[in-house]
């Protein structure tokens, strides 16, 4: 095979991240990275850096909009500097209950993404917006959708299936699951090593943990939306259902129109719960043990409630994976965050996960656990855009078989 340019967009709300590999047979090569964040503001940030880290470009630009942004990435890579994208893979959080696997894009299929909006409401209108520049700016480039959901597909029914009136299951309210692209990585990391019994937390400003048996997801802790599962930055996760009603009821009295409560709700739940909701001071996990450090009780309260939660879910998927083999730690609080990795691992030492404090305090440490741990814990980066390569290489070859 020769040597492939794929480039892979992951947009979110503010910015729109993106990096080209080269690919080749079995071999990928990351040639540069970007973003442009800031979107919305009359001082952005637009750069891209090489393999090596060496800023090609470090501009603040205005970004009075999406369009503005994607178009910047879109002359930047055009100028002749970078090889072409010969194929462009899009992280999509949702596909909703009908697009379960990885395939190329139409603008049928991107019709049929964003009539599922509610199944991801703050990540399918910002994808699928992209998704259609993507198709005008790259005209005859192949593009990909690469699925958070999809490494989730082989939950038995009894982790998907939601205990709600058959009616709303009938029409794809169930558990789908989310972070899949980082979940797979974890595997493909581990490839032989990959132990029979497995429990991978993500813990970034989203997160999630999920049981892995044999390399493949048997259960994990997000929902029907991200929104559910563990406690994050702004998402209160699973909470007692009688805690939206009581908000909504409340609302009732101001607000009679139902959608407007709902994106009401949305914000209660999603952007203002979590970390950021408990501390009252950020969703940010250094800034909250910043201020740990300075005796502030509400950040300490909220960091808490973080780490047993995940504790908790660790439990829970010990017994439904029959005990455990490994646990890996990963996303930007999972990689960094010492002292949660910690607290954590405090009160599951009888369950066999045996931290070993020394390796837990070093930078960079690829195992945390203590020698006799009968449990081993890693720490492990998420690699999701080298995933979206893989997907895509393996879709363009599909097709040219076709
Ligand atoms: P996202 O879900 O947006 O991809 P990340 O995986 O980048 O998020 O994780 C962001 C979280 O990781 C933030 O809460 C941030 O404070 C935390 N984090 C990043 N680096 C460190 C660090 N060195 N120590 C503690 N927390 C960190």
């Amino acid at each position: 095979m020769s040597s492939l340019p794929v480039l892979v967009l992951n947009s979110g709300s503010s910015s729109i991240k993106f990096s080209v590999y080269e690919a080749s047979d079995g071999r990928r090569n990351r040639l540069f990275e970007g973003a442009v964040d800031g979107i919305g503001t009359d001082r952005g940030a637009f750069w891209i850096k090489d393999a090596s880290g060496q800023k090609l470009i470090d501009q603040s630009p205005a970004l009075p909009n999406r369009a503005v942004a994607f178009q910047l990435v879109a002359d930047a890579l055009h100028a002749g500097q970078y090889p072409l994208p010969v194929a462009i893979g899009h992280r999509m959080v949702s596909g909703g209950p009908t697009i379960q696997q990885n395939q190329r894009i139409t603008s049928e299929l991107i019709d049929e993404m964003e009539s599922y909006t509610a199944f991801a409401p703050l990540h399918t209108p910002i994808a699928v917006y992209i998704m259609r520049e993507a198709l005008r700016l790259f005209p005859g480039v192949p593009n990909f959708v690469c699925l958070d959901t999809y490494f989730h597909r082989t939950m038995p029914e009894e982790a998907w299936h939601m205990p709600i009136p058959d009616e709303y299951s009938a029409i794809g309210v169930r558990r789908y699951g989310y972070h899949g692209l980082s979940y797979e990585s974890i595997v493909y990391q581990l490839g032989a090593e990959t132990p029979s019994r497995l429990i991978v937390a993500h813990l970034g400003n989203g997160a999630s943990i999920t049981a892995i048996r044999d390399g493949k997801c048997i259960d994990t802790s997000m929902g029907l939306t991200p929104t559910g599962g563990i406690i994050s930055g702004t998402r209160t996760g699973d909470i007692d259902p009688g805690v939206l009603l009581f908000v909504l009821r409340r609302m009732a009295a101001e607000i009679p129109n139902t959608a407007d409560a709902a994106d009401k709700l949305e914000v209660f739940a999603s952007k203002k719960a979590g970390l950021l909701g408990v501390s009252g001071l950020t969703n940010d996990m250094r800034g909250l043990r910043d201020a740990i450090a300075q005796g502030n009780p509400r950040a300490r309260l909220a960091v808490t409630l973080f780490t047993r939660t995940i504790a908790k879910w660790i439990g829970s998927f010990m017994a439904v994976l029959g005990g455990l083999d490994m646990l890996v730690f990963t996303g930007g609080i999972g990689e960094n965050d010492i002292a949660s990795r910690a607290e954590i691992c405090a009160g599951l030492a009888p369950l066999g996960i045996v931290l070993d404090p020394a390796r837990n305090n070093t930078r960079g440490a690829a195992v945390i656990s203590a020698a006799n741990s009968p449990v081993i814990i890693r720490v492990i980066p998420p690699l999701e855009d080298l995933m979206i390569v893989n997907h895509v290489v393996r879709l363009l070859g599909e097709q040219s078989r076709t």
